[in-house]
């Protein structure tokens, strides 16, 4: 069989293998062309590489070298200087007390030298560190002994018995007095220490008008820390007087390092700190950590500190003092506290905590503690203001008569406000409350107000939007954003509100008008019961603390109209209060409504149904605005709100009923045409003559027979017409007087000469 069958297989598969290689060898023979065409390329690029890195590795070296080269130069001649001085030191002793400041100098001089080329604070820091070594040396001793007896004898000048101290002395305990030194003190001058302190306290107790107790009065330590390199630190009770070359040294690269970070350039503030470093000894009072958790620490010691204090920890961190208890204090951290640690020591700034203020402020964005974070480089403040300070009294006020325009019709018709006025802004999540203050904020350009915009527990994408919109619409030159956004921890949230109305009141009491917005503070509220519960205060009604009323009453009340004699500036808080579901009488909504003039309350029904901006005419008030509306605005729109209120009544009647009278027709016309008239886009700001002209036009019934969905065409165009014919008409508006009756009469005139045409 087979055998030929099999013979014609094979041939059959060497023709198919033969056809498949054919086809496929030359594709074959590409790619591997391809392939190595890559590798090849891959090799090139490798090698190319490869000679990048050597030649940037040559060039690092080269910097490397010249800036060793460089820093030698520099310490060389730090040596050089203080072995100099060390000869010609050599006579008297009172010479050689002078040295260190000698030596001080020269390092000015080097520092000034290295200062033209641009000088790191590290390249500073291994001066100083030089300089402590070099001094530590034997040939010095004589010039460390000055340094102590230098501090021994300005003693009287520089330790005073603080608050205390003279408390512990009238309870009849010792004062507890360490003094560390480089080396060990002889004996000679411990005692004269001894006598000179207890000299010092003695006379501070008759002083303080008590009796001196008596036998010992202090009880001193001495201790030898060889870190101080020269000099004394003193340390009586929590109060340190430091005189050691250490601190000196530290706080100048301290300076240098934080003027680093501001970005401020290192010769000015080189210069800065070598103008402020003096000889003098330096007084702070300390603590130390005792625990730390969710951003509230406990410190010991701080005995004379006063609450509200500023603290200082190590690195940058700030603290502010919540709460004074019998042998340990509250604080709670402004900032990033990771890095605080239980035994860490803090520092009293003896200032309640406060912010730079001044005209610098305009245009900028700032955070809690007024500290720029636009990246435009450092503020000159005119001056620093206590973020809380007592609102002004009753006698420095005066009524509030002069309008602030907002540029939104229905708020300057129904619920106009004030210069010194409080209103609130009060609605749902996603009402446009926002949109309304930053109308107000856009409106005021060339109307000579401040604005300040306080954004609270707010993304920072909201915040940077907000500024460019401002910047774009040109209201950032007059506006201060103080940012505390919602990563930030809640003592930031906590005193945002405050620093903008410290902001605002440097404004105010140099006679400038002011606007402020809080946006908002139910979440300030909510960063308060954060700290509060926190700090073990006990809760009260929805977990918030006692005092939470008052946490808004003296802020809103720092906002007023001041009178002529305290410099006649004003304040006008815009605070915002977000609700949940539209409950007002929740407990912070019902808190500020009652300490605020009025509200604005906005309603999520309304924005959905395209009212914006969503103002509950009904719900809607405010208790001094009448008084400081525009007269002819106040001539046009006095009788507007009760119409509209009852529009909206007969409205919601009327669905039911289908056979309606004349009258209650043309009241529902007359509505609806008032309603839609009042409907307003996001930045698109109206003049007060533009207002009233629109709203007389609709509410003597011009308006009438307009299909609705002209409104905004006839709002357009009649305004356009009438300003066009009237021109007397405007002026009398905006002089801010009533409109005549005869000038009246003829815009009625003019009104029905514009109908036939429309
Ligand atoms: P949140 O509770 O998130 O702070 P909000 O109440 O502040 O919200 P806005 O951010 O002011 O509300 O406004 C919500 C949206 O409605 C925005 O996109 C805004 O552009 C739009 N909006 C606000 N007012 C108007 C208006 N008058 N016309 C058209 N759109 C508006
Ligand atoms: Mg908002």
């Amino acid at each position: 069989m087979h055998l030929k069958d099999f013979l014609f297989a094979v041939i059959n598969f060497v023709i198919l293998f033969g056809a498949l290689f054919f086809i496929t060898r030359k594709m074959i023979a590409r790619m591997f062309k391809e392939r190595r065409d890559k590798i090849a390329a891959a090799l090139d690029e490798a090698k190319a590489a490869e000679e990048n890195a050597a030649a940037l590795e040559d060039r690092i070296g080269k910097d490397k070298a010249q800036a060793q080269q460089r820093e030698d130069e520099l310490l060389a001649g730090t040596r050089r200087q203080v072995e100099e001085n060390s000869v010609s030191a050599a006579e008297s002793s009172q010479e050689a007390a002078n040295v260190l400041r000698q030596s001080a100098a020269v390092r000015e001089q080097q520092l000034r030298s290295i200062m033209q080329e641009e000088v790191s604070a590290q390249v500073l820091r291994q001066v100083a560190e030089a300089t402590g070594k070099a001094l530590q040396k034997d040939e010095y001793a004589l010039r460390r002994k000055a340094l102590v007896d230098d501090f021994i004898q300005n003693m009287d000048h520089s330790v005073s018995a603080q608050p205390s101290d003279l408390l512990t002395l009238s309870e009849g305990k010792k004062l507890a007095v360490t003094v560390a030194a480089a080396q060990p003190l002889p004996e000679e001058e411990l005692a004269s220490l001894r006598q000179k302190l207890t000299a010092i306290f003695a006379a501070a107790c008759k002083e303080a008008g008590e009796d001196v107790p008596a036998g010992e009065l202090i009880d001193l330590r001495s201790e030898v820390d060889e870190s101080l390199v020269a000099g004394v630190r003193l340390r009586v009770g929590d109060t340190v007087y430091d005189g050691s070359a250490l601190h000196r040294l530290e706080r100048l690269v301290r300076d240098a390092d934080h003027g680093c970070k501001d970005g401020q350039p290192v010769l000015e503030n080189v210069r800065q700190i070598i103008a402020s470093a003096d000889s003098s000894i330096d007084n702070y009072q300390v603590g130390e950590v005792i625990s730390v958790s969710d951003g509230i620490c406990r410190v010991a010691g701080l005995a004379d500190v006063m609450a509200g204090e500023m603290l200082e920890f190590e690195g940058d961190l700030r603290g502010m003092v919540m709460d004074l208890d019998q042998d340990n204090v509250g604080v709670v951290l402004l900032g990033n506290f990771a890095g605080i640690q239980e035994g860490d020591v803090v520092r009293r700034t003896g200032h309640i905590i406060e912010v730079p203020v001044g005209y610098g402020m305009c245009g900028r964005v700032v955070d809690a503690l007024g500290r720029p974070i636009d990246g435009k480089g450092p503020i000159t403040p005119d001056g620093y203001r206590a973020v809380e300070s007592p609102a002004p009294s009753v006698l420095h006020r005066q009524g509030v008569t002069v309008p602030l325009q907002t540029g939104i019709k229905a708020i300057d018709a129904l619920v106009p406000i004030g210069r010194g006025q409080r209103e609130l802004i009060i609605g749902d999540r996603q009402t446009g409350k926002t949109a309304i203050a930053l109308d107000t904020i856009v409106n005021q350009k060339g109307k000579d107000v401040l604005c300040i915009y306080v954004a609270i527990g707010q993304k920072e994408s909201t915040v940077a939007n907000v500024v460019r919109k401002l910047t774009e619409l040109g209201a950032m030159d007059y506006t201060t954003v103080v940012c505390a956004s919602a990563s930030e921890p809640a003592p930031m949230l906590y005193i945002a509100p405050y620093a903008g109305a410290a902001i605002g009141e440097f404004f105010m009491y140099q006679g400038r008008d002011v606007l402020i917005v809080y946006d908002d503070l139910s979440k300030q509220a909510a960063a308060y019961r954060e700290i509060s519960l926190l700090l073990q205060r006990p809760p009260g009604r929805e977990a918030y603390p006692g005092d939470v009323f008052y946490l808004h009453s003296r802020l809103l009340e720092r906002a007023a109209r001041l009178d002529e004699a305290t410099g006649g500036g004003s304040m006008t808080a815009l605070p915002i209060i977000e609700t949940q579901a539209g409950d007002i009488s929740a407990y912070i909504p019902t808190n500020v409504i009652s300490i605020t003039d009025g509200q604005i309350f906005l309603e999520t029904g309304l924005f959905h149904s395209g009212n914006r901006p969503a103002i509950n005419v009904g719900l809607s008030v405010s208790r001094v605005g009448g008084a400081a509306q525009m007269p002819a605005m106040k001539q046009v729109a006095g009788r507007l709100r009760t119409d509209l209120a009852q529009y909206r009544e007969l409205a919601s009647f009327a669905q039911f009923g289908s056979e309606l009278d004349a009258a209650t027709q043309s009241t529902l016309c007359r509505g609806q045409h008032m309603t839609e008239l009042l409907k307003q886009n996001q930045f698109d700001a109206k003049s007060v003559e533009d207002q009233v002209i629109a709203i007389f036009a609709a509410n003597e019934g011009y308006a009438d027979d307009v299909a609705l969905a002209d409104m905004s065409r006839f709002e357009r165009e009649v305004v356009a017409h009438v300003k066009l014919t009237m021109p007397e008409l405007v002026d009398v508006i905006c002089e801010g007087k009533k409109i005549p009756a005869d000038m009246l009469a003829s815009l009625r005139k003019t009104l029905e000469s514009f109908k036939e045409s429309f």
